[in-house]
């Protein structure tokens, strides 16, 4: 009856984790869930009242597809401010989302039999968006030792005559880490010497650390520009992700035909949330700057804890709120006769055992690690890292 398109596609498995810990939260169980995806800080009452002000002024009904000039305006200057882009009103899409965003450049890049190279670990969504599209993904493995940056060499020899574009995610979910600006040159030499595109989803933007600063590789010089689509979006920054705002920027050609395609499918992004996120964008950020101190302070609290745990090593992410620590070393080892012998069995146990909720780094195409969420308080933190120690004690 399906599609052989529907076949090839499974559920984010962030979401379908998220909702597993969340249905046994609900059924009483005293669940401590490092699973979710968004920020646990409420949407600032400027933007709310923005809100409320839009539908009781009426504008509550379609706006043109590819978002009002206001909030497009608003994206033009975010742009200039922060990354020192000059974008133009039609080299800019507003979605339903960044994961929209995504999905529309996807459809407006790729054929049959096209390659796309994604650096695993990756985000869930990126390959099955280009399966989605009848594209192929293809995964560029990435280490500890280098950051989980890819390696320009290795980038080289993933490159083939199908190969049309590279997805970049700097912060990156799910590692917590950020690509330099001189490995960023060396990725824009690559590209630009073999004719590509790159997706640079940026949504972490605004959430780095220890004074690291965020580069957009479209910054770098106007021919990198002119071969990138830099996807971002208010979810993550101000705590909108039940807004369902993202947006895109890049060349006119490429942000037309995903504007085309919008029409065809969702056309414009709720009017009341484009209001919103014009207040977002223009008003006061001082909520960034709070929301950003405490989660780092949970950062520094979960990698220390999760360092302490024998068998795991963390890393100290630069950006984003998730921890990616190693666990292969606990694989082979088995508790009450059952083995733990990928990051799916640990995650299982962790959330049957210690009533943890995580998702397994094999979602994100690295069985070696697990990915913690930190948008929870630092007392879930440590109650929840204190159950982990003590499942873990039990694997022999
Ligand atoms: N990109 C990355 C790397 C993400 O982690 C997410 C959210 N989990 C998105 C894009 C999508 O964000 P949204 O659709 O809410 O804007």
């Amino acid at each position: 009856m399906l599609s052989d398109r529907a076949a090839k596609i499974k559920p984010s498995p962030t979401l379908s984790m998220d909702a597993k810990a969340k249905a046994m939260k609900a059924g009483g169980l005293d669940i401590v869930n490092f699973g979710v995806g968004e920020p646990d800080f409420d949407t600032p009452d400027n933007i709310k009242e923005a809100a409320i002000r839009a539908i009781k002024d009426g504008f509550t009904k379609y706006t043109p597809v590819g978002g009002i000039v206001e909030l497009k305006d608003a994206i033009i200057e975010k742009f200039l401010a922060d990354n020192n882009l000059r974008y133009k009103r039609e080299e800019i899409i507003v979605s339903c989302g960044a994961k929209h965003s995504l999905y529309n450049i996807a459809q407006a890049l790729l054929s049959p039999g096209d390659e796309v190279l994604i650096p695993a670990p990756y985000w869930v969504s990126y390959p099955d968006q280009v399966l989605l599209n009848d594209a192929t993904p293809v995964f560029i493995k990435t280490f500890e030792a280098d950051s989980f940056m890819v390696k320009p060499e290795a980038l080289a020899s993933s490159i083939t005559r199908r190969t049309k574009a590279l997805i970049l995610n700097s912060p990156s979910n799910p590692t917590g880490l950020t690509y330099d600006r001189v490995t960023l040159e060396k990725i824009a030499e690559i590209i630009l010497k073999h004719d590509l595109l790159v997706i640079s989803d940026e949504i972490y933007e605004k959430l780095t650390y220890d004074n690291f600063t965020h580069v957009s590789i479209a910054s770098l010089d106007d021919a990198v520009k002119a071969k990138t689509v830099v996807v971002n979006g208010l979810s993550k920054s101000y705590a909108m992700t039940g807004w369902r705002i993202g947006f895109a920027a890049g060349p006119s050609e490429i942000i037309k035909a995903m504007t085309n395609i919008q029409s065809q499918s969702t056309s414009n992004p709720t009017s009341i949330a484009q209001k919103a996120a014009v207040e977002a964008l223009k008003g006061p950020q001082d909520f960034i700057q709070i929301m950003r101190a405490e989660f780092d302070r949970r950062r520094k609290f979960l990698v220390s804890e999760l360092n302490a745990v024998p068998g795991m090593r963390c890393l100290t992410p630069t950006g984003a709120f998730y921890a990616f620590p190693d666990t292969s070393a606990l694989y082979g080892k088995s508790v009450d006769g059952k083995a733990i012998s990928s990051s799916s069995d640990l995650a299982l146990y962790l959330l049957e055992e210690a009533m943890v909720g995580l998702v397994h780094g094999g979602a994100f195409g690295d069985d070696g690690h697990i990915r913690l969420s930190y948008a929870t308080s630092v007392d879930e933190i440590k109650k929840g890292v204190g159950r982990i120690k003590e499942a873990v004690s039990k694997l022999s």
